[in-house]
């Protein structure tokens, strides 16, 4: 740390927005961060929500032992109507001061980070976020908090689908969590090697998808089509309707993976992205930062603004598609 002067003496943490592995390792990277430098230290329960009710309580160092490798949030997480309203988040600073609370640390994705951003200039309270979403759609990060697990759990779900799906002929639509973001399908579907994936950002359509399976009955056994769940066409089951109108050379299955890819430990790789962006939230508040985003791009911590962090959303990038293209054949 460059500056000797402490801009926060008690910080707040809390995890906000959909849960994602890895979460628990950043928690633990706050709090014990903040009692290596000498801060007090509380968890916020249930996001924003907590904020808002007061469900705040200082956390020991001990508080955060042994939950590194568990999935989840231990202050669990939640989606707050109160604190898109002003008044609800005039309660969130008084709550604050009453507990002498004068920064905060934010873990989530986009959401979060919006109403971190105004809550930061409402109120004047010093917050930066860590990343946790599963989504992998912050600009600002190579990869946000619980991405690498939740794509590693689906990737091997989707090995196995793919071991029964060559036992029979079979085709499978294997429909992947994304409601605006496919980094998921894309990636899963370059390292499980699918045939064909939809995803929101590209107009992959049905038509295009129809041409693979022509060519693919051809030569394979059986075909997996990944489908991220906003996909433009509909989810899984939806695309499979569709296509079974007009190829019937397979026989046909869907499966939605669901909230399975949420859970589990996370991967070395969260783990290791949560400790050193919670690390750096701490140093950064202490430092005086706020109203940013720290992630790590190309090996290297890196601060990024909420408002760029938000707006530059990662799209999938036209290269995996061309990968993935070139792959399938
Ligand atoms: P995920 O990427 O997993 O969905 P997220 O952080 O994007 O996580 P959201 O549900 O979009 O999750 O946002 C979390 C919470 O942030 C919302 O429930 C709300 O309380 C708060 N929030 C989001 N946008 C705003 C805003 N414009 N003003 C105030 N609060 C906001």
């Amino acid at each position: 740390m460059s500056s000797t002067r402490r801009h926060v003496s008690h910080i707040g943490v809390l995890t906000s927005g959909g849960d994602a592995p890895g979460m628990n390792a950043a928690i633990r990277a706050v709090v014990r961060t903040a009692h290596f430098h000498g801060l007090r230290v509380s968890g916020v329960f249930e996001g924003y929500d907590g904020l808002v009710r007061d469900e705040i309580r200082p956390l020991a160092v001990r508080d955060v032992s042994n939950i590194i490798q568990r999935g989840g949030t231990i202050l669990r997480s939640a989606r707050s109507e109160a604190f898109f309203a002003p008044e609800g988040r005039a309660q969130a600073k008084r709550n604050l001061d009453g507990r002498g609370i004068d920064g905060l640390v934010v873990i989530g994705g986009d959401g979060t980070f919006r109403g971190a951003s105004v809550f930061a200039v409402e109120h004047g309270v010093p917050v930066v976020g860590i990343t946790g979403t599963i989504d992998n759609d912050l600009a600002g990060t190579d990869a946000t908090i619980g991405f690498d697990t939740a794509t590693n759990t689906a990737m091997q779900l989707i090995d196995r689908i793919r071991d029964t799906a060559s036992s029979h002929d079979r085709l499978f639509f294997v429909e992947v969590m994304g409601r605006t973001s496919g980094a998921i399908a894309m990636h899963c579907g370059i390292a499980s090697g699918a045939e064909f994936v939809m995803v929101p950002e590209h107009r992959q359509g049905i038509d295009q998808l129809i041409q693979v399976l022509e060519r693919s009955a051809k030569s394979k056994s059986s075909v997996i089509v990944i489908v991220a769940e906003g996909d433009e066409e509909g989810g899984a089951y939806e695309v499979a309707r569709k296509v079974k109108a007009r190829f019937a050379h397979y026989d046909t299955r869907v499966s939605v993976l669901g909230h399975v890819q949420r859970g589990g430990n996370p991967t070395m790789a969260d783990r290791l992205l949560a400790s050193r962006t919670g690390v750096a939230a701490v140093e950064g508040l202490i430092e005086g930062r706020s109203g940013e985003m720290a992630g790590i791009v190309n090996g290297n911590l890196a601060w990024t603004r909420f408002e760029d962090a938000i707006s530059g959303r990662k799209a999938t990038d036209d290269d995996l598609l061309r990968i993935l293209n070139i792959l399938s054949i």
